[in-house]
């Protein structure tokens, strides 16, 4: 018999309770005798302690560069320190755009779900929407963030999530969205599912609005089998479906990208367990069932898995958030009940056929999405002004009425109030100028913008421009509510 090639991993133990934890699931394959060669390497708390702004230091992602699969802990940021996310920046550096959260439910884990049958992923999209964290304070008053949603984006999670359910056998993706109210951002996602899933006829694909689909996931969660949704949408409802066979503490993930694969528990570092030894560390050792089988490891992927359901359903080691302080298993002596099942089987737990999920291995290029025509036709202007709307409005008309765009209305976020449609609404220091062009079939140019601008600073403060275009005929913009 042939020893099969080691496999370097890049390790990151993290924060809080990650150590524990992440030591845990790597004793655990160590058992299975699958060879992996840890790299040790940090990021989260301490990085960004030593100045490193980002929280991930050069080796960090040096180390991730050459390995490609990750095992990480929870990353948090102290009070003070790193503006953005490590985690995020870890996800968003090397494209890991899908993120899977299995959540099934577990023998010996009673919740009031028990008996249901839970039995689902969550494919959330991991690096666009609310999450890029563009933001900007733009008055005093007014903060925005940006809500990029890219089609690319879009093809490459709804294929993820079809290819999921093919490589574990689940019959049907839902896609959940918000498209009735963002129809361009949260509609692109709807749309571009729709397209795909008629490359996947064997499987069932439906669209649900993602508030519809929060409460049906508290009434019937076992009616779904594969979820494909945003990036914040996602990561609310993935919560939500952990709490429903047993919290965080049993909630894997895999953040999966064309060149690195990152596995990784839903939780944090729960700073207030940290070294105490009673954290439950299944999360993370499910997590590195899956980042096994994402390394063709599918034996002793279902080893674990089977030696996890044996230690629950024996009931005799578990931790403090299965049976409470008093009856409580440290996360060691869990840990070693695990250990000590392997090459045992459950009798009631059957390990679904995996298959290794297939990616697209090349990138779209960026501007795959062609359109035949595009005009500009108007600009939004947003100002900022103590003024109320029926005087700031004709202010305004009066400095652009010799220019080829006229105001066509102002808008108190996203509600018009000039001309006035008779809306009760209350005013912020934030407006926004939709100025159209005089003539509908012109084009208007960057020139009559810059003119535009330039006559509306003489009296206003401008802190933000967006141009209103149509894609081949068809806006690409929204009206305000009111808007005709
Ligand atoms: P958290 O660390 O996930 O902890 C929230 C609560 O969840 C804990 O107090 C505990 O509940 C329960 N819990 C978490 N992990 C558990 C486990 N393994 N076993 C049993 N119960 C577990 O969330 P947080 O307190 O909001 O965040 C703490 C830090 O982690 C923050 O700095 C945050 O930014 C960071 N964070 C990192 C990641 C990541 O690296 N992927 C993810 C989320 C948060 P009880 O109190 O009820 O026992």
């Amino acid at each position: 018999m042939t020893t099969p090639p080691e496999q370097t991993v890049t390790v990151i133990p993290g924060d809080g309770i990650g150590p524990e934890v992440v030591g845990a699931a790597q004793r655990v394959i160590e058992a299975t005798g699958v060879p992996i060669a840890w790299d040790v390497q940090d990021a989260g708390e301490q990085v960004f302690l030593r100045g490193v702004p980002s929280g991930v230091p050069p080796e960090t992602i040096e180390s991730i560069r050459r390995n490609r699969v990750v095992l990480k802990g929870p990353l948090g940021t102290p009070v003070g320190y790193g503006e953005k996310s490590a985690n995020v920046t870890l996800r968003k550096l090397f494209e890991t755009y899908g993120n899977l959260r299995p959540v099934r439910e577990l023998p010996g884990v009673r919740t009031p779900y028990t008996g249901r049958g839970i039995d689902l992923v969550i494919v959330r999209e991991n690096v666009e929407d609310l999450y890029a964290g563009i933001e900007h304070q733009q008055t005093p008053g007014v903060a925005q963030c940006l809500k990029l949603i890219s089609r690319a984006g879009c093809e490459k999670i709804s294929r993820l999530a079809f290819e999921v359910a093919r490589a574990e056998g689940r019959g049907s993706v839902a896609c959940f969205t918000k498209s009735n109210i963002m129809k361009l951002t949260e509609g692109l996602l709807k749309r571009t599912f729709e397209e795909v899933a008629r490359d996947y006829p064997d499987i069932d694909a439906w669209h649900v609005i993602v508030d519809n689909g929060a409460h049906q996931l508290v009434k019937k969660p076992e009616q779904y089998e594969v979820i494909v949704t945003t990036n914040m949408n996602g990561d609310i409802l993935s919560d939500l479906t952990s709490a429903q066979v047993g919290g965080l503490g049993f909630a894997p993930s895999a953040n999966l990208g064309r060149e690195v694969a990152i596995f990784e528990a839903v939780h944090g570092s729960a700073p207030k367990y940290a070294g105490r030894d009673v954290i439950n560390p299944t999360a993370v050792i499910m997590s590195a069932v899956m980042m096994l089988r994402h390394l063709g490891q599918f034996q002793a992927a279902s080893d674990i898995e089977h030696a996890i359901m044996v230690t629950l359903e024996d009931g005799l080691f578990l931790t403090r958030d299965v049976v409470g302080d008093r009856d409580a298993a440290s996360t060691t002596d869990y840990t070693d009940a695990i250990i000590a099942n392997l090459g045992r089987r459950s009798r009631v737990w059957e390990v679904r056929d995996h298959r290794p999920v297939v990616l697209p291995r090349s990138a779209l290029a960026p501007d795959h999405v062609k359109v035949a025509r595009r005009r500009v036709v108007g600009v939004d202007v947003f100002i900022e002004s103590g003024s109320a709307p029926d005087a700031l409005g004709p202010d305004i008309e009066d400095e652009v009425a010799d220019l080829p765009v006229y105001l066509k209305m102002i808008s108190s976020r996203g509600t018009k109030v000039y001309p006035s449609m008779g809306a009760m609404t209350d005013y912020v220091d934030h407006w926004r100028c939709r100025f159209m062009l005089r003539d509908p079939a012109g084009e208007l140019a960057d020139a009559v913008i810059v003119a535009l601008l330039e006559r509306l600073s003489s009296r206003q403060r401008w802190m933000h421009v967006e141009k209103l275009q149509e894609f081949d005929g068809e806006p690409g913009f929204t009206k305000a509510q009111g808007e005709d």
